[in-house]
This record gives C-alpha cells, structure tokens and sequence, in this order.
C-alpha cells in the first residue's frame, strides 16, 4: 500500500488537491475531519479538553465552539500546545483505523490529508511527501476571502505556523499553487501520474493483496517441506 502524504499551511489549496484526489478515485483519510470527531460530545477527547479549558468553550448544546476554542489557541502557543497534547493519541489511532479499513478494502494508493504532517512527525508514515505551496501575499488574501477574516487575524494564524517555505524544503513534491485553478489543474495532472506509478514490492507487500500472496506463499513452501520431510 502507498500511503502519500499531503500537507501545505493554512489556506494553501490542501484541501482543494484533496479533493481533486477524491474526484480522481483515490481514498482520502482526512485527519481535520478525525480530529473533528475525536471533539464530539461525550468522547474521551472531549472529557479531556473540557476539563483542561473549563465549560466556557462549550455551545448551548454541549459540543465544542470549535470557533472559541480556536481563538484561545491561536493567541497562545501554550494552550496550543495543551490542546495538540490532549488531542493527539485520538487523532493518530483515529487515522491508524481509517488507514486499516482501507487496506481492509484492498486499497492499493491512498492520501493521508494532515495538516500538521511534519510537525505530528507523522512524514515518516507516507511516501511521496506533497506539500501544497503558495505565495506568501496570495496566502493571505486566499485566507481572508475564504474565512471573511481582517489581516490581522489572518497574519497571525499563518504565522502561528511552521514556516511553508520550511515545509517545502521537506517535501518530495512540491504543488504551487499560487496560479489559477486552471493551472493547478494541470499540475495535479502531473502529480497524479506521478504518484499512481505502478507500487514497488515494498509497497506491494503491503497491499491486503500482497499480505495473502505472503501467506499463502508461506502455507505452500511449509506444506512442500513437511511431504518431503514425511517422504524421507
Ligand atoms: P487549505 O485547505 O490549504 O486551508 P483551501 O483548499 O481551502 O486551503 O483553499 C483556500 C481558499 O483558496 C479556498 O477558498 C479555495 O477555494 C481557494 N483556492 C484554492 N486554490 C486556488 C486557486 N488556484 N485559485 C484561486 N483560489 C484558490
């Protein structure tokens, strides 16, 4: 199984390429959407993290204002880091699962979607590496428009952040996407034929396929050996 791993910074376009992954037919595991779960009402994730910011961060309805929670953490770095601390064992085995259903699944390419893939150190997992590039000044106003936010807000979210140019330099491919939709369109053309290449045999034998041909190979070569053991 080839697990690719997909990153950017806030408002780069790494969703956008995830779903033009998504579209093209590869399953996306997506760690916003797990670590969006691990926060629900009643979950151990959610014990922990009322307990650790008080009943203040809740809505009316008891789940977490995802909104209030984000503005304390992004102004300070040490509840960030709480919150990551709390969150994180929940995150990782939620994706372990989803990663598992899909090669249940005989799921041969799959893309791991993590925003914070170098810094969860969670790189080492997935090969190619792509981190999803944009300009500085395009960054900001792309995350202005999408969030309806003011400069302010914006800088600072972004500079809450390990450095994209940093990510860059860690990535085995790199998607600018500081053009058009147009243009990332055909880039990803590119990626995709770059990444869905046929799996080596390390990749194979990973595959659910892979792990029965193993097996079977195993059963075959013990049972030759027990008739010419017995034959003896
Ligand atoms: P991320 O998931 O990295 O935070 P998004 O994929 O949500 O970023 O993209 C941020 C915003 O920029 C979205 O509103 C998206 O529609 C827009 N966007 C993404 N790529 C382009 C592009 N090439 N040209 C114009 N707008 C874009």
């Amino acid at each position: 199984m080839r697990i690719i791993g997909l990153t950017g910074g806030i408002a780069s376009g790494k969703s956008t390429v995830s779903n033009l992954f998504k579209a093209n037919g590869i399953p996306v595991v997506d760690a916003d959407l797990i670590a969006r779960d691990s926060l629900r009402k009643g979950t151990v994730g959610w014990k922990k993290v009322v307990a650790a910011f008080g009943e203040e961060i809740l809505q009316p309805s008891g789940e977490v204002d995802r909104v209030k929670l984000g503005q304390i953490v992004f102004s300070d770095p040490g509840k960030r880091q709480l919150l990551n601390r709390l969150l994180a064992p929940h995150i990782s085995s939620g994706i372990f699962l989803e990663i598992f259903k899909l090669w249940v699944k005989g799921s041969k390419v799959i893309v791991l979607d993590v925003p914070l893939l170098f810094e969860a150190k969670m790189d080492k997992w997935t090969k190619p590496v792509i981190v999803v590039w944009v300009d500085p000044e395009t960054q900001l106003e792309r995350l202005m428009a999408r969030d309806k936010s003011n400069k302010e807000d914006a800088s600072n979210r972004i500079n809450a952040q390990m450095s994209l140019d940093l990510k860059r330099n860690k990535a085995d491919i790199v998607i600018d996407n500081s053009g058009s939709i147009e243009d990332l369109n055909e880039e990803f053309k590119r990626v995709l034929l770059q990444v869905t290449r046929p799996l080596n045999w390390t990749e194979f034998w990973l595959t659910r396929q892979g792990a029965i041909s193993a097996l079977t190979s195993v059963i075959v070569v013990v049972l030759a050996c027990k008739k010419i053991y017995n034959s003896l």
